[in-house]
């Protein structure tokens, strides 16, 4: 990654984080909602993971105890909103196996350190990369940026084509602030690609009009 690729990448994040204000992102009531809402997440759009997030805590079955003694036919009905529910329904019985039985409880992985739980949770059969970093940054609130299909298409649009390493280290160049720092501009640069990149507003686009 060359200098300016990080001079420019500095440039865009003040650019959104002028737009999107300071603004946290990714609330949720405990770290086994972010975790659960990590899985959830995946191939879907945020508004149908709230509500299965709502049908679950409305039934009680938003923490992983309750995940693991649940019948899975009633948890992949709460999850449909999310699609590939019976898919996503096995990912959260592996996952609440992994924090009860493996690690003994929430608390055991919050006392980890930040690269032994990633490797952790990484093992865990549907945890990619980009759901482990995001357990991390918002669930154990660690000091890591994710770096996901947004953050990717947005950068390629400045001519950042690096792998997701090199933009990693890129942002801990350009960004070498706080852990809150790096969860709130992962947040704008989502908002970014939904308010402007899903709705073809690439005329509008200051990433673009910055490399012009
Ligand atoms: S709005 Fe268009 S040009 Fe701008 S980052 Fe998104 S896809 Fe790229």
């Amino acid at each position: 990654m060359s200098e300016s690729s990080s001079d420019k990448i500095s440039e865009i994040i003040s650019e959104i984080s002028r737009i999107y204000g300071a603004d946290e992102w990714w609330e949720a009531d405990s770290a086994e909602e972010v975790m659960i809402g990590a899985i959830l997440t995946q191939q879907t759009r945020w508004e149908n993971v709230r509500t299965a997030i709502s049908r679950l805590k409305m039934h009680d079955l938003c923490s992983f105890p309750k995940i693991r003694s649940a019948d899975p036919a009633f948890i992949e009905e709460l999850i449909r909103p999310t699609g590939y529910y019976r898919q996503k329904a096995r990912r959260l019985k592996l996952l609440a196996e992994f924090v009860l039985e493996r690690h003994g409880g929430m608390e055991n992985l919050s006392n980890m350190e930040t690269h032994l739980l990633r490797r952790e949770l990484l093992s865990v059969n549907g945890v990619g990369e980009e759901t482990a970093d995001s357990i991390l940054a918002y669930g154990f609130m660690r000091d890591c940026i994710v770096i996901d299909r947004y953050t990717k298409r947005i950068f390629a649009c400045a001519g950042i084509t690096s792998d997701g390493d090199e933009l990693r280290r890129a942002f801990e160049e350009a960004l070498p602030g706080t852990s809150s720092a790096k969860r709130r501009i992962h947040g704008h640069l989502v908002e970014y690609a939904k308010d402007f990149c899903n709705k073809s507003r690439c005329e509008e686009c200051v990433i673009r009009n910055l490399c012009e």
